[in-house]
């Protein structure tokens, strides 16, 4: 039988959406990992540490009972012409805010908001450089004329190198990298890491669109080639510290899912750290699992590695029947990515985790 120990997990890009939502998915969040990293696409966008300091208040209350005890939500603003330079100056010294995240405008769910021009917000970007805040970036092209296979790569090129060229020491995090282009970038530029979902770890495209239309893989950047996800998984499974796990599980009811157009957005909080044990399995990597779930996004992000540690044991098949879907307080379903991993993985915290102070 195969046991390990790692420290804690964290996620470093989750959604958490709100009300009803909220409720019935956070718990799933807080009882696995310490640290979420969490999106600001909320409607309105939170765009102030005053709305931040109060979603995460809203975070909190709806972690559930079987919350893990240092479970903390870090958390971001969204980048556009409402942000206030000194507002995030300010809620980033207090502790309060953790990053800032730049989407293009009406590249995913709720990204109306965003911007046109990255390189537009220089004075906020420097500024970030100076306090040394981490910008995130949803790396999508929104012009009609680029492929949308082709769309990570094009936004790294016409909007990310000009930013990393003339802004120096700004630390960036590529999320959810989908193809070989943002590995590639990632590699190329210090202070430059990239998060990595479980979805485009274990599907490729033709998942999606190969044996029936997969809405429930359809997710923002696309699930791409093979090629692209098997170089995805060279990067997990190499050590390589600029990369760790960010699960961007993003619910939707099954009604948006099944809707046309379809939303985009794959949900799988409850059983993100066993598709990526069980991946790691398959690649017999094991022993990188703790670097990319639990070690590398804390180093990128300069906070402590969690002194707590999960057990996790690979099952013989079929030992456990797990959900495959979740049901809100308001009767809308939500489809679970992960099934077939949640068949051969239990874990359970080892250590006792500090209660987190405040
Ligand atoms: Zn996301």
């Amino acid at each position: 039988m195969t046991v390990l120990e790692i420290a804690a997990p964290d996620d470093w890009h989750v959604h958490l959406r709100d009300d009803h939502m909220l409720a019935s998915v956070t718990p799933y969040t807080a009882r696995c990992f310490r640290y979420a990293l969490v999106m600001p696409n909320l409607v309105p966008a939170i765009c102030s540490t005053a709305a931040a300091v109060a979603y995460r208040d809203r975070i909190l209350a709806a972690a559930g009972p079987h919350a893990r005890p240092d479970f903390q939500p870090l958390m971001t603003l969204y980048l556009n012409d409402a942000l206030d330079r000194a507002d995030l100056l300010a809620g980033a010294a207090d502790g309060q805010v953790m990053a800032a995240k730049y989407y293009p405008a009406g590249a995913t769910t709720n990204s109306a908001a965003g911007g046109s021009s990255l390189l537009a917000y220089r004075q906020v970007l420097e500024a970030m450089a100076e306090a040394g805040i981490p910008l995130l970036v949803h790396a999508e092209s929104t012009d009609p004329d680029v492929d949308i296979f082709d769309r990570e790569a094009v936004f790294l090129e016409r909007e990310l190198l000009p930013v990393l060229d003339q802004v120096p020491g700004l630390r960036v995090t590529v999320e959810h990298i989908s193809t070989r282009a943002g590995l590639d970038l990632v590699r190329a530029n210090d202070g430059v890491a990239g998060s990595i979902t479980p979805h485009h770890l274990t599907c490729d495209r033709s998942d999606v669109l190969a044996n029936g239309l997969r809405p429930d893989l359809y997710c923002k950047p696309v699930i791409n080639s093979r090629e692209d996800r098997d170089a995805l998984v060279a990067a997990a499974t190499s050590g390589d510290p600029s990369f760790f796990l960010g699960t961007d599980s993003a619910p939707h009811p099954l009604s948006h899912k099944l809707a046309s157009p379809a939303r985009p957005g794959v949900f799988n909080a409850p059983y993100a750290l066993e598709v990526v044990a069980e991946l790691m399995f398959q690649c017999d990597a094991l022993d990188r699992l703790e670097g990319f779930v639990s070690w590398h996004g804390a180093d990128h992000y300069r906070l402590p590695r969690a002194g707590s540690t999960v057990r996790l044991t690979r099952l013989a098949e079929d030992e456990t029947t797990p959900l495959d879907e979740v049901t809100t307080v308001d009767g809308q379903t939500v489809t679970i990515f992960g099934v077939e991993a949640a068949r051969r993985w239990r874990w359970e915290p080892l250590t006792e985790p500090e209660q987190v102070g405040g």
